[in-house]
């Protein structure tokens, strides 16, 4: 801990949600809210959301990629956390999205998102969703593939139009990141690698099509990623071929965009870059690569998901039984686990927890595994913490729990998805009610 101005911060500051604070009583607060309270009321486990976090973040990256290059928009991947409450938010912040499905597209248009702002990705659209996409005003389509490119065609010529379109090209990139997120490398099931000369036949395709409109291209090479070198690598390794269709066959890229993918703290350890810097980073590299090979500034359009909403969530767990295995190890389980958040998993995510209903414990911290719930061995949330000695009752935080954690999050063991509340000056409003076993049995038909 350290002491300014008579509030207690706790260390972990850059884990937690901006402005987050520790009260008299020794609880956690969030956005002025003191979890103990947000917990009574709306029940355990819980997820908060910090209303701040999300707005600064939004801001940073606008502001950063706008200094540099005015004509340019930040699009954030709804993947991370798709929820109607926090589109609303980012409409107001100037945003657009990144949508995966048409659960996302329904998503964005019953939040009343400006449609032209959003974005079509996927590998494998499907039909109903790409007609879906095109009768709700989906902004682009980016084409993962010969046969998305195919079907969009078509698509656009029984309508009558040219679909607006960027080509997802693969670089060829590594990024430094899990396996599992790694998205650049040229054995991957996303975009069309440029290193083949499949991009080449794509953009032919693409230009002589009747039924689409190539704007531009796209790439995205991973996520959690912390260095800046494989973007810096990527814009110039797209705008290289962008410069050889120019030169070619005349295409002319009104659009680029260099994806998402920047990596947050999960732990002190974590050194991410800020938003800011990334941004005006990537617009910078972008304009100037353009300059050096004889091209028109294209409009920038960057993809930020985790990076905007994961530090401004926390995981909420109450602690229940606890095992003592002499000189093995001491299990403390919570009322959650790989059902809300199957990160840890999944690929060996970690998480430095906090023990929200005691942040200033002077007791030494002892190491224990925090475990979820669920019927899996390997459902362990947080392994080996250091943590004061906890009881039962105890409520333990994981912070940094924004993205990709309900995201993922499934009904396994038939578990109800907690609730999630968005806070903001003391006040927390519900974003998403706890289900219910009616929710559950709503699916059975056998029970209609
Ligand atoms: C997932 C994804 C992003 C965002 O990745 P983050 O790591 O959440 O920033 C951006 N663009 C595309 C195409 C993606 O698939």
């Amino acid at each position: 801990m350290t002491t300014s101005g008579g509030i207690k911060i706790p260390t972990h500051t850059s884990v937690l949600p901006l402005g987050s604070s520790v009260n008299d009583q020794g609880h956690l607060v969030v956005g002025q809210c003191d979890v103990m309270d947000l917990l009574a009321e709306h029940g355990s486990p819980l997820y908060v959301y910090d209303e701040q976090t999300i707005r600064e973040r939004c801001r940073q990256y606008v502001a950063g990629l706008g200094s540099v290059a005015p004509d340019s928009l930040v699009i954030y991947a709804s993947k991370a956390f798709a929820n109607a409450a926090i589109f609303q938010l980012l409409a107001e912040e100037g945003l657009g999205l990144d949508v995966v499905s048409g659960g996302e597209i329904t998503l964005a248009h019953r939040s009343g998102f400006p449609m032209e702002r959003v974005y079509f990705h996927g590998n494998n659209k499907l039909q109903d969703e790409m007609d879906l996409a095109v009768e709700l005003g989906v902004g682009r389509f980016v084409v993962d593939n010969f046969h998305e490119l195919g079907r969009l065609d078509s698509l656009g010529q029984r309508l009558g139009m040219r679909i607006p379109a960027m080509i997802r090209v693969g670089p060829g990139v590594e990024a430094h990141t899990h396996e599992y997120r790694k998205t650049g490398a040229l054995d991957s099931k996303f975009g069309i690698p440029i290193s083949t000369g499949q991009a080449e036949t794509a953009v032919v395709q693409a230009t002589r099509a009747r039924g689409v409109h190539l704007i531009g291209l796209h790439a995205h090479i991973g996520s959690q990623v912390f260095e800046m070198a494989p973007y810096l690598e990527t814009i110039d390794i797209v705008l290289d071929f962008a410069a050889r269709m120019h030169e070619v066959y005349g295409l002319d890229l009104r659009e680029f965009s260099p994806g998402g993918g920047w990596g947050i703290s999960y732990t002190d350890e974590d050194d991410p870059m800020d938003a800011d810097s990334v941004a005006r980073a990537v617009g910078q590299a972008v304009w100037k690569s353009a300059a050096e090979r004889g091209l028109a500034n294209p409009r920038i359009v960057i993809e930020p998901g985790r990076s905007i909403v994961g530090q401004s969530g926390v995981a909420l767990y109450t602690v229940g039984s606890i095992k003592d295995i002499p000189g093995v190890r001491r299990y403390a389980a919570v009322d959650g686990g790989m059902a809300d958040n199957i990160r840890p998993a999944l690929y060996g995510a970690v998480y430095q927890p906090v023990l929200a209903n005691r942040m200033e414990d002077g007791g030494t911290a002892e190491r224990v595994t925090i475990a979820g719930r669920y019927c899996e061995s390997g459902d362990i949330l947080v392994k080996d913490a250091q943590l004061p000695r906890l009881s039962s009752g105890d409520v333990v935080a994981l912070p940094a729990s924004g993205a990709y954690n309900l995201a993922m999050s499934s009904n396994y063991n038939m578990a109800l998805r907690p609730a999630v509340v968005m806070v903001k000056d003391g006040t927390a409003r519900v974003i998403r009610r706890r289900e219910t076993y009616a929710d559950l049995l709503g699916f059975e038909s056998a029970l209609d």
